[in-house]
């Protein structure tokens, strides 16, 4: 960074050459939202600000960059000494925050994930900021919507001024505010109450209360022994806990104010998520909190109500759904320790607790944990690294775990606990396969399932159907030249979609009108291949006639999260329906009324060659089996395949996914995989295939130089490059590489070590601080990292 900038007179060089003193000035580090490595030093004069105080660490400050004005958070400040050469460095221009907005243990901890996952940290750290604070354009705006009314009693109430009060609703008010934490409450929470102006206007003429309107982003969060976080009446008691719940939350419990991870493997409906209320019940009080992750709050609302219900007005949510107001609001009510419940989605991880009781990660196996782009986080292993660091035990729940998880608990990492039983009200569904090799469908779905449907309905009770593919078919054909339709752009067919006759690529959203006659020979002969949910709705409408309703839930039918809301309330309401729909609806949904579910497509996930291939898909098929017969009455699944012996399917059938785990993990640890190896993927991508070759070769020659460089022998191995599963995509050409290592620490040092070799042969990395490798779109080559992948290819 240049002085010269004729803005900043107060920081020329011969300005400084004249006053310099090194006892005053100050150098303040701060990390920008760029991809660097490093955060960007600037110049603090004390005596040159209005207050006179100099930035904390984990303020927002404003300072330039190349002429771009952009909000960074500091990290360090010193003191300037002779060593310095202060005449090169910018000031900073605006410090935003006297109270630091991120808890120390928040940027620590991000500090952490962006050395841990080789990003840019200054990027990174915009994820612990909801929006509105993220950028300086936005500074009038933020501080309006944390502009705060509350009504608090006056100083000196007299006796005899609230013996005059006149109405019901004004002695209710006065009686609200004596018994409310700290005689305050919001004036938005009175209003809600049913209070009003002139209840307001008498108290506060009579001396009674008075207005308070306070900047809370300029408030520090309440140390806790003042603010007495639990209801005073006590939250609504949940069901009596069986005995095997008991012993869960006793051992959760018993590890309050320490470290401990627990895996709690539990079937779908064996009560996990009473375990988590009563435990977080035990353990929040006292200006504590507890996080609680989830994989989509929009998909489950029902989950997040359950916490509600049980601590009513003490839980906050937050996910990147929120409108910019609400997700401000939500972030400052966590900060300032108003609310000790948190449910939130993965990036609720950065929040800024300062005294956390527990950390719960709900369905920990669910790929949404796992940032998949910038900086590739899994906001499961963080939870881990948070509990750690803020000592407090950590939950990971579900019914089909991970098997990073697994062999956590197998080695002795993680405590294992089980919940053997289904609760009283529910029983294990009963699985039966459907051979669909030489059977005639309609819309995906084969007679034998079309009977069931209709045998349920008429019992009324409602069905899942379930299909992982959108659309209306996968693929058009041509029947005269054998013709399909492809997309432009990438390796793929386009999908057809009938609403609207268009052809869509699911990679690349190409879309194009539906073709009439072929474009190859003209004829007029296309037809669709296979079946979408659009097809499979059409038949199941026609089926079940229309005055049952079929319900469709995925991507095309659900725009927005009221939309799904307004979907599911109508299946909760419990009379006869069809729930179609893609994985959106294997999410922990909680139907009672639900006693059948078909799966018109389960070989769909069963290749595919990617590490994880079985263990997702046997997840996914485990997850929709434990939609149904979640109420009274024991639930049926009927799995349509044309692989009835494949061992996947079988072990479905057994409805033993621990066994199923057991078997995979064994099967990983002789292939030396994740779990038992620690893994990175390079993925390159480039303009042209040679260039890709290019450059995926120079990469692999220089992992072999940084091996031999620092001998690290048979403890790492490299493999590839391979193409990507969609080797050309957006006209971009796509590959990758495998790093494999026994040893965590060696794949450390491969990786630290590749980062500091030459961007190309010809041309130095240019700026040290540039992080290397970022997929950049219109480069020729460019690769990013990412370690610990959950998708291989
Ligand atoms: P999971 O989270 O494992 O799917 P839940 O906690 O949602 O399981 O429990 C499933 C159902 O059983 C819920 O309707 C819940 O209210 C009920 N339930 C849980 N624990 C008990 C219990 N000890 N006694 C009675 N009902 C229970
Ligand atoms: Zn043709
Ligand atoms: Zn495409």
């Amino acid at each position: 960074m240049r002085a010269d900038d004729t803005r900043n007179p107060q920081i020329s060089k011969s300005d400084h050459s004249a006053t310099m003193d090194h006892a005053q000035i100050l150098i303040v580090e701060v990390w920008v939202p760029l991809p660097f490595r490093t955060p960007l030093s600037y110049l603090f004069d004390p005596a040159l600000a209005p207050d006179g105080a100099a930035p904390r660490r984990g303020a927002r400050v404003v300072v330039s960059v190349n002429n771009r004005r952009l909000v960074g958070i500091v990290d360090r400040t010193s003191q300037a000494t002779a060593q310095n050469d202060c005449s090169r460095l910018r000031p900073v221009e605006t410090v935003l925050d006297t109270i630091p907005l991120l808890a120390e243990q928040t940027l620590d901890l991000m500090l952490w994930t962006a050395r841990y996952y080789c990003s840019a940290a200054g990027e990174l750290l915009q994820l612990a900021l909801p929006p509105a604070l993220r950028t300086s354009s936005r500074l009038q705006q933020s501080r309006e919507w944390l502009t705060v009314r509350y009504w608090r009693l006056g100083r000196a109430p007299t006796e005899e001024a609230s013996g005059q009060l006149q109405g019901r609703k004004q002695r209710e008010l006065l009686t609200a505010l004596q018994t409310a934490p700290a005689h305050q409450i919001e004036h938005g929470h009175l209003r809600s109450l049913g209070f009003g102006k002139a209840q307001f206007t008498a108290l506060e003429t009579a001396g009674l209360i008075e207005e308070v309107i306070m900047d809370e982003l300029a408030m520090e969060a309440a140390k806790g022994e003042e603010e007495p976080q639990a209801a005073s009446d006590g939250p609504p008691a949940g069901h009596t806990l069986n005995n095997e719940q008991k012993a869960t939350v006793e051992a959760i419990v018993s590890s309050d104010g320490k470290f401990a991870a627990f895996l709690l493997d539990g079937l779908t409906g064996s009560g996990k998520t009473e375990v988590y209320l009563a435990a977080l019940d035990r353990l929040i009080a006292e200006g504590r909190q507890a996080l609680i992750l989830v994989p989509e709050i929009s998909l489950t609302p029902q989950l997040t109500a359950r916490f509600e219900k049980r601590f009513p007005g003490l839980v906050c949510v937050y996910h990147s759904g929120l409108t910019d107001k609400q997700r401000l609001l939500a972030w400052n009510d966590i900060r300032l320790k108003k609310k000790p419940v948190v449910v939130g989605t993965r990036s609720a991880i950065f929040l800024s607790f300062t005294q956390l009781a527990l950390v719960v990660v709900d369905e920990e196996h669910d790929s949404s944990f796992k940032q998949q782009d910038n900086c590739r986080f899994n906001a499961r292993d963080l939870a881990v690294v948070r509990a750690s660091n803020q000592s407090c035990p950590v939950v990971l729940g579900s019914a089909t775990p991970s098997l990073e998880s697994l062999q956590n608990a197998e080695s002795g990492r993680y405590q294992l606990l089980r919940l053997r039983h289904r609760t009283a009200a529910f029983a294990r569904p009963q699985i039966e396969l459907v051979n669909i090799r030489s059977r005639k469908l309609t819309g995906g779905l084969s007679d034998p399932a079309a009977r069931a449907i209709l045998d349920t309905l008429q019992a009324r009770r409602q069905v899942l159907v379930f299909l992982n593919r959108r659309g209306y078919a996968p693929a058009l054909f041509c029947q005269s030249c054998g013709w399909i339709a492809g997309c432009s752009r990438c390796d793929s067919r386009m999908t057809l979609h009938r609403h609207d006759a268009s052809l869509r690529c699911h990679h690349c959203d190409l879309r194009l009108r539906l073709p009439t006659n072929c474009p190859e020979c003209t004829s007029g002969s296309l037809v669709p291949l296979g079946s979408g949910t659009e097809h499979a709705e059409e038949a199941l409408q026609a089926l079940v006639g229309d005055d049952i309703p079929v319900i469709r839930v995925d991507r095309d039918t659900i725009g927005s999260t009221s939309a799904l809301h307004d979907k599911l309330e109508l299946v909760k309401a419990g009379e006869p329906c069809v729930l179609l729909g893609t994985q959106m609806l294997a999410k922990g949904h909680d139907f009672p009324d639900l006693t059948l579910a078909v799966i018109l497509d389960a070989d769909g996930a069963l290749f595919s060659g990617d590490l994880r291939a079985s263990e997702r898909a046997m997840q996914l098929l485990t997850q929709v089996c434990g939609r149904v017969g979640r109420g009274e009455h024991a639930g049926r699944v009927l799995v349509q395949t044309r692989l009835p012996s494949h061992p996947l399917i079988a072990q479905l059938l057994a409805q033993d996914y621990r066994q199923f785990a057991l078997n995979e993990l064994e099967l990983r640890r002789q292939l030396a995989m994740p779990p038992y190896s620690s893994m990175a993927v390079i993925r390159a991508e480039a303009a042209s295939e040679a260039h890709l070759q290019q450059g995926l070769a120079l990469l692999a020659s220089q992992l072999k130089t940084v091996m031999t460089q620092q001998h690290l022998g048979d403890g790492v191995t490299v493999h590839g490059p391979f193409p990507a599963v969609l080797a050309r995509k957006k006209n971009r050409h796509h590959g990758l590489l495998w790093l494999i290592a026994s040893k965590r620490a060696t794949l450390r040092s491969l990786i630290t070590g590749l980062m500091s070799q030459p961007a190309s042969p010809d041309r130095p990395r240019s700026r040290a601080l540039q992080l290397p490798g970022r997929t950049g779109r219109h480069q020729p080559f460019s690769w990013s990292l990412d370690i610990d992948p959950y998708e291989t290819l």
